[in-house]
């Protein structure tokens, strides 16, 4: 018996003006969808009553966590999938390379604090560019100085996603603005509160010091990914090891940090794709195939997240969440389920959205998402996988459970209402 966790990441939405008032899984024949959905079907809380919406949350909860109890910040889990480990007392937080500029022409605004935010992700700052920045921003004596007096330190990546690390936090959270929510926004009523805030806050300034005056940032103009904003802190963390659990292993196919990191921090496997990217183009038959030969290999369980209908939701792209939809189930569901049987005859699906993120403003909402499961040995009619047919479905008030229903355990029996 083989089990899979299917993601296809704020494919959930509310009705649509452009799609005649339904959702994207309403308006769509998605074949493999519906055969999965011919099984069973029904709404789940994956995001508890008062807790933040997020893939954090809500895919922690789905893999079985109760959040309110396990859950420090988004960033934690991040500096796990970027292989960094938290020790007891230190916080991680994201760090991104963003963009500023003066909000006025007045040269009293020209001034770090009189900028506002451009770009959450320094314009599109990556790979070599990207490291050659951090670089010289850590090397800088200026800044270097600061970070130690501090306690802080920055892992270096080759993008605009960094990762930072501040030692000997207190237990007060941070209240920390995310950049790409304050886009367009003078940043000086953003600035980090709470403990250590104003530490966090004089590196950022001199960041900006630093970086607005590095070659490639001169080279980019406009673009100059020109200052260093750190979020989503979250302290030293764990999660209880997922096979010991369930008595099921196997490989978390994904292309982002934060899934990665709450596989690692499971014991779970989360094997690099090339080419997995995390948005429309990414490489689906290589993520595919990742699945499959974990399970040739003689793996039980396997979860395949995909991206970028949550993505196309935050950009507001309706023809980009569509085609990513189509996408997941043209080169994801179908040959998995024609590749299947080979392997195992016998094989679980549940196929959720984590939680909805919504075309009309871009954000996520924590509402009860969609889900399926399909059993091979009782496959069903099929039916569309969507919002609508889902509601006349099952009820699962808490979605932690929703892996026991996965792997059979206590099915139908209290976990559905
Ligand atoms: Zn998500």
């Amino acid at each position: 018996m083989r089990y899979i966790l299917l993601i296809a990441d704020g494919c959930a939405d509310r009705p649509v003006g452009a799609l005649g008032g339904k959702t994207p899984l309403e308006s769509l024949d998605l074949p493999g969808c519906a055969v999965l959905a011919g099984g069973l079907i029904g709404l789940a809380r994956t995001v508890p009553i008062g807790v933040k919406p997020g893939s954090d949350t809500a895919i922690l909860t789905i893999f079985g966590n109760d959040v309110k109890a396990s859950y420090t910040g988004r960033a934690a889990l991040e500096a796990a999938g970027a292989n960094v480990e938290l020790k007891p007392g230190e916080t991680a937080f994201r760090v991104n390379l963003c963009t500023i500029e003066p909000a006025s022409d007045s040269d009293a605004d020209k001034s770090f604090i009189g900028s506002m935010m451009i770009s959450h992700n320094g314009c599109g700052i990556e790979g070599s560019d990207a490291l050659d920045l951090i670089g010289a921003l850590t090397a800088d004596a200026g800044f270097a100085g600061m970070m130690e007096r501090i306690g802080f330190v920055i892992h270096p990546s080759p993008t605009f996603r960094q990762i930072g690390v501040l030692n000997g936090a207190d237990e007060t959270p941070f209240d920390l603005a995310e950049p790409h929510g304050i886009l367009g926004l003078p940043i000086a009523e953003h600035l980090p509160k709470g403990n250590r805030a104003d530490d966090l806050a004089k590196l950022m300034v001199e960041s900006h010091r630093v970086l607005r005056a590095h070659p490639i940032n001169i080279s980019r103009g406009s673009r100059a990914a020109n200052c260093i904003w750190p979020w989503a802190a979250g302290r030293a963390m764990s999660l209880p090891n997922f096979e010991q659990l369930h008595q099921h292993y196997g490989a978390v196919v994904t292309a982002v940090p934060l899934l990665k990191g709450i596989a690692r921090m499971h014991g779970l496997f989360a094997p690099e794709v090339p080419g997995a990217t995390g948005d429309i183009n990414t490489n689906y038959e290589g993520k595919l195939n990742a699945m499959l030969e974990n399970f040739r290999e003689g793996a039980d369980f396997a979860v395949l997240h995909v991206e970028a209908p949550d993505e196309c939701s935050h950009a507001k792209d309706v023809e980009g969440k569509l085609e990513s939809l189509r996408r997941f189930d043209r080169l994801i569901v179908q040959p998995m389920l024609n590749a299947m049987p080979a392997i195992d005859p016998e094989f679980r699906v549940l196929l959720l959205s984590d939680h909805l993120t919504l075309l009309e403003n871009g954000a996520h909402d924590g509402a009860p998402v969609p889900f399926a499961i399909y059993d091979s040995r009782k496959p069903g009619e099929p039916e569309r996988f969507c919002e609508e047919n889902a509601r006349q479905g099952c009820f699962v008030a808490d979605g932690s459970k929703l892996i026991e229903l996965l792997f059979e355990r206590d099915f139908g029996k209290n976990i559905l209402q």
